[in-house]
């Protein structure tokens, strides 16, 4: 899970960096960091937790230049250590450069060690430095080839933003997985991974950076090349579901409407006996709104999000008292009533058994949960706080024993061709609810 970020050709590029990273900031809390570039020297600051508490005036001043790229941390299978908090900087006799990175390198483990094998020693557990080693391992003149010849060697989903003092290098995986936009910004640029960033620093967003594109920024204005031969756009479709800010759009899509639609198609494949609907703040809100106007059931705020809890993205024996943090029910809303309870997805299983329990204690009469995405199947391979076979409740339980499990009167899931219809025209990977993946699958990646 996180989020990149990059700007250039602007005033004052660090503080223009700083909101945009806060409206980011869902997509990983764990830390943040920026390197900025005068065209002269690069500027480089990372710390651990929320943006806000990470950098202040002070820092932010030291930090010049028109030009920077910056991320939000959120570990995944790396070390929470400060290592690894991107962007990466680099020194070298041709220029310093700099790296961050979203998504997932399927093969990571290879290339660890083909690199380790030629004398690469790394300094973090990261994917992007693998990126940084192979652009120097196959250096050529110009810095362009050099990165397609690398790119040769990644399997995955990746945006991938490479800065150095005076050009920015824009990268997407050749299936699109990773979301990554580009906008205007007076005479530069921004490109982000999600577009609610635009709106916060003020950017005219442009359109999504395609499926295997490499975008080049310098001072000849923008090139755009492909790195990839084969390509096909399939993106995640959990970015829909869950990942991205209802206010962003995919591809032209707004995630917000696409939210509502899973909701309203979900109504029609599994209408419930209900008296109310409340949805699970705060991703399945917009679903839990679409639910209630196809069912002409009214929509009531029946649960309450702590907003000073930090995101439940824990183990699950933390995910159990985290959503009882989180969480609280509005008891005048729920007792005696029967509920149609809107969650976006069950991985574990934990929070939908937390959330059944809350709401009876609160004297719910009846609470019929229905997930506005399908049952997960598969490993979530690419992207935020993936989950591997072990983890997945729906692979141990039918639907029936786990609707037992959680304690519910009855439960049901989206269908995977509801979800399609949701979304409309844009390719999507689905391969959690449904075992089909763009890329080769290491086993070391599933288990
Ligand atoms: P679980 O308790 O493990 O079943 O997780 C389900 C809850 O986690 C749902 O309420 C989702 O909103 C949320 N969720 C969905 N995808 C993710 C993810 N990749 N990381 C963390 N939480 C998630």
């Amino acid at each position: 899970m996180s989020g990149i970020l990059g700007i250039y050709n602007a005033n004052d590029a660090a503080k223009l960096m700083f909101y945009g990273l806060h409206t980011l900031q869902h997509r990983g809390q764990e830390g943040s960091g920026m390197i900025t570039s005068d065209s002269q020297t690069m500027y480089g600051y990372k710390n651990h937790g929320m943006v806000q508490r990470s950098f202040n005036e002070a820092t932010l001043l030291q930090l010049k230049g028109t030009m920077a790229i910056g991320h939000v941390y959120h570990p995944t299978k790396e070390r929470r250590v400060l290592q690894n908090i991107q962007p990466f900087l680099f020194h070298h006799s041709l220029g310093d450069f700099a790296v961050c990175h979203h998504g997932d390198i399927v093969n990571a483990q290879a290339i660890r060690h083909y690199l380790e094998k030629r004398g690469s020693i790394f300094q973090s557990d990261s994917d992007s430095e693998l990126l940084a080693h192979l652009i120097n391992t196959h250096r050529q003149k110009k810095t362009l080839d050099s990165i397609k010849e690398a790119l040769n060697y990644i399997e995955g989903s990746f945006a991938f933003l490479y800065m150095t003092k005076d050009e920015l290098y824009i990268m997407r995986d050749r299936f699109g997985l990773a979301t990554l936009s580009i906008g205007s910004l007076g005479d530069g640029y921004v490109v982000s991974s999600e577009t609610c960033a635009f709106e916060s620093i003020g950017a005219k967003y442009l359109r999504d950076v395609s499926p295997g594109e490499i975008i080049v920024l310098s001072k000849n204005g923008l090139q755009s090349i492909t790195h990839a031969s084969h390509t096909h756009q399939a993106i995640n479709a959990m970015e829909f579901i869950y990942y991205s800010r209802p206010d962003s759009n995919i591809e032209g899509i707004n995630v917000h409407q696409v939210r509502k639609k899973t909701g309203i198609i979900l109504a029609q494949e599994a209408p419930s006996p209900a008296d109310i609907v409340v949805g699970v703040p705060d991703s399945s809100i917009s679903a839990a709104y679409g639910y209630a106007e196809a069912s002409g059931l009214p929509y009531e705020m029946g649960l309450i999000k702590n907003r000073y809890v930090g995101q439940a993205f824990a183990t699950s024996n933390q995910r159990q008292s985290n959503v009882k943090l989180k969480l609280s029910p509005v008891r005048s809303v729920i007792a005696g009533k029967r509920i149609a309870l809107i969650d976006d997805s069950i991985i574990r299983g934990t929070t939908a058994k937390n959330i059944v329990k809350i709401m009876r204690d609160a004297g719910a009469k009846e609470i019929h949960v229905r997930i506005a995405s399908p049952e997960i199947i598969s490993p979530q391979l690419y992207g935020l706080d993936t989950y591997h076979n072990d983890d997945l409740i729906s692979l141990r339980l039918n639907k029936e024993k786990l609707c037992q499990e959680i304690a519910a009167d009855s439960l049901e899931f989206l269908s995977v061709d509801g979800l399609k219809r949701a979304v409309g025209e844009c390719g999507l990977y689905v391969g959690c609810f449904n075992r089909e993946y763009p890329t080769h699958i290491y086993e070391s990646e599933v288990a």
